[in-house]
């Protein structure tokens, strides 16, 4: 009756994450990716951080799957041979006025239920990272990191273990719903369209799934949904100052924040690397190009909890783009993880806005999307 139970649009570690669930379950999942391999867009260029969930409005989705997702991906790097390290992060205050911040995002941390969070003095955070000045910091416990395309390829693997497929260099132009079954139209890389049955249909296509959405007949002006692109760059630090942290240190918010604010960041391999900012774009493109004169704003944004840092010290590295609900004078916007049945789509999930923590998210979203959408 359909050629697949579930057709899912893009193969980014959210929609990676969701057909190794549903392919765990026995159903039969294609995952369509409209570029030669997984993971080339936002799942490739972003900080790799394990979130614990600490900066999100209370229980929103963000919160709760972060929280959630947390727990899951240290299980699941476990039990895969996935990189991974729970190194921990020092949320740090350099004033009065960011230690009282510090509170009420500690508070907000304690209410999202985020284990392993607590204060800590200046000479703990200086006795693990010796570059770095705070007056005072929150400690997570369950910050860590992860080597995202190791992650990725282990979601591939189990996925295709139960004999799920892929389809790269294929792009899915629109779904409609035709005697109650969804029809998916294809075109392949020479422009060539046909056309798959299904019963689901998961729109995970990150930069691009609120057009999938638009073309599917869904308007996704009315109903909220039109992302905005807000770019993030880093810069990497001269290995001369390997030595300065252990933990990730991150500093307070800004209070209308669209991001966490420029913070230094550990890879697995022991680099040092500052980043990401935000900001927003008005062309659609994927321009990943990292202006040069952006040196001075990273500078001057981290030399105040490094002091030792010097213009010198930092060179271009990579950017990623975050499809964002939240335009940029808005304060929060939750994840948008629906069935569009009120839009005469029924089994069509949109995941729209899964900027950041969907990384860190990733598995709970694979979860929450099979026990609440899929019967
Ligand atoms: C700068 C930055 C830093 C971040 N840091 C963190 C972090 O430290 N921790 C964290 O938890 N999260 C972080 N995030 C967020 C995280 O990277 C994303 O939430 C996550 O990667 C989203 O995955 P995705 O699969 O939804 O999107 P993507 O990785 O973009 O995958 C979507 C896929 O869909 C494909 N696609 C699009 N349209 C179509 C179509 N019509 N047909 C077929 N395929 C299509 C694309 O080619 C792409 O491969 C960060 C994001 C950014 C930008």
């Amino acid at each position: 009756m359909y050629d697949y139970q579930i057709v899912i649009a893009g193969a980014g570690v959210i929609g990676l994450a969701i057909a190794m669930e549903l392919s765990r379950s026995g159903y039969s999942v294609l995952v369509i990716e409209r570029n030669s391999s997984f993971g080339q867009e936002t799942s490739s260029r972003n900080s790799e951080v394990i979130h614990s969930g600490i900066y999100y409005e209370k229980n929103s989705l963000k919160a709760r799957l972060c929280v959630e997702g947390n727990n899951l991906l240290y299980d699941w790097c476990i039990n895969n041979d996935v990189p991974h390290k729970k190194i921990g992060k020092y949320i740090v205050a350099l004033s009065k006025d960011e230690e009282e911040r510090l509170n009420t995002l500690f508070n907000k941390g304690m209410q999202n239920g985020v284990k392993g969070l607590r204060f800590a003095s200046k000479d703990e955070v200086i006795e693990n990272n010796c570059g770095i000045y705070c007056t005072k910091a929150i400690f997570s416990e369950n910050t860590g990191i992860v080597d995202t395309h190791k992650l990725m390829e282990s979601f591939i693997f189990v996925t295709i273990e139960n004999k799920c497929e892929f389809a790269y260099n294929h792009s899915v132009k629109s779904v409609k719903k035709e005697n109650n079954i969804l029809k998916i139209l294809v075109s392949d890389i020479d422009e060539n369209i046909f056309e798959i049955s299904s019963q689901y249909f998961i729109n995970s296509a990150g930069l691009g799934a609120d057009i999938l959405a638009e073309n599917s007949g869904i308007d996704i002006d009315k109903n909220n949904l039109r992302l905005n692109y807000c770019k993030g760059h880093y810069f990497k630090i001269s290995s001369r100052l390997n030595n300065i942290a252990k933990n990730l240190i991150y500093p307070v918010p800004p209070v209308q924040y669209v991001g966490l604010g420029i913070h230094l960041t550990i890879d697995l391999a022991g680099n040092l690397k500052l980043g990401p900012d935000t900001v927003y774009t008005k062309s659609r493109e994927l321009d990943y190009s990292i202006p040069e004169d952006l040196a001075q704003k990273f500078y001057q944004a981290a030399k105040r909890y490094i002091p030792q840092l010097t213009l010198q010290d930092i060179s271009s590295d990579q950017s990623g783009i975050r499809p964002k609900l939240q335009r940029e004078n808005e304060v929060f916007r939750d994840f948008v993880i629906q069935d569009e049945k009120a839009n005469g789509l029924e089994n069509f999930i949109n995941l729209i806005g899964i900027e950041s923590p969907g990384l860190s998210s990733s598995l709970a979203i694979a979860k929450y999307i099979k026990e609440n959408f899929i019967k």
